[in-house]
């Protein structure tokens, strides 16, 4: 059966990633997590002073971006890529509050979307892909055979993502983790270079009210209706 490309948008924390991992396991295809690529490329901007602090020095990141190599290795045991920045797992770093607080700043500059929108476009060249982040179905792979848009309500997300940080012992509250979501909404969808949008093709899928397993089962069908067609 011919191979399609799935892209995957939506707002912070809406769940994407889960399921898009799921999904690309049970149709055997290869999955990209990009915000784990703008979230790697955060980590070494805050590692060398470009951000974070009292100021930032956003030329210098955009000067140092040749010495930024990253890649994804397939853990076996785990059944997904994992983001390495210079040939090092970040897996862990790159979750942190921390990196959420800076990412979208980081996300906005013209240069570091033309390098990861690059590589983006080159993993997806062979199709048996799910990739999932803001502007996949818009600008990596407009012409996509399925776009599915995600929302869920702001007080939802940041509860997910709250819960998901206590697990991992960030010690956080649940209001900097609603503001986070919020200002990450703010920035990613009001930036001058490809802005969050629905793209007009995509099917929009709010999942405030569903459980995993229904989410699961609902793109599942989306993908094999595409796929079928094809
Ligand atoms: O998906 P995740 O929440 O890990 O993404 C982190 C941030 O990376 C987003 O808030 C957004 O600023 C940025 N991003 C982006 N374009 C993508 C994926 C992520 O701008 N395709």
């Amino acid at each position: 059966m011919k191979k399609i490309t799935i892209a995957i948008d939506g707002y912070s924390s809406t769940g994407k990633s889960t399921i898009a991992k799921q999904l690309a396991m049970v149709l055997g295809y290869v999955y990209v997590d990009t915000g784990a690529m703008y979230r790697a490329v955060t980590l070494f901007a805050l590692r060398n002073g470009f951000v974070g602090g009292m100021s930032e020095n956003i030329p210098a990141l955009v000067g140092s971006l040749h010495k930024i190599e990253l890649t994804f290795t397939y853990n076996e045991d785990l059944g997904y890529s994992e983001m390495y920045l210079n040939a090092k797992n970040v897996e862990k770093e790159i979750r942190t509050l921390e990196v959420s607080k800076y990412v979208s700043r980081v996300a906005e500059i013209k240069e570091v979307r033309h390098k990861l929108v690059d590589m983006q476009k080159k993993m997806g060249k062979g199709k048996g892909i799910v990739m999932d982040g803001r502007d996949i179905g818009t600008v990596v792979f407009p012409d996509a055979e399925l776009k599915v848009f995600m929302t869920a309500s702001p007080d939802k997300r940041a509860y997910r993502r709250y819960k998901e940080l206590l697990d991992k012992g960030e010690k956080v509250t649940y209001e900097e983790v609603l503001e986070n979501v919020r200002y990450r909404d703010d920035i990613d969808s009001s930036r001058e270079f490809s802005p969050l949008r629905k793209a007009k093709d995509a099917i929009g899928f709010d999942n405030s009210d569903m459980g995993l397993k229904e989410q699961f089962e609902r793109m599942h069908n989306f993908a094999l209706r595409v796929i079928e067609k094809q």
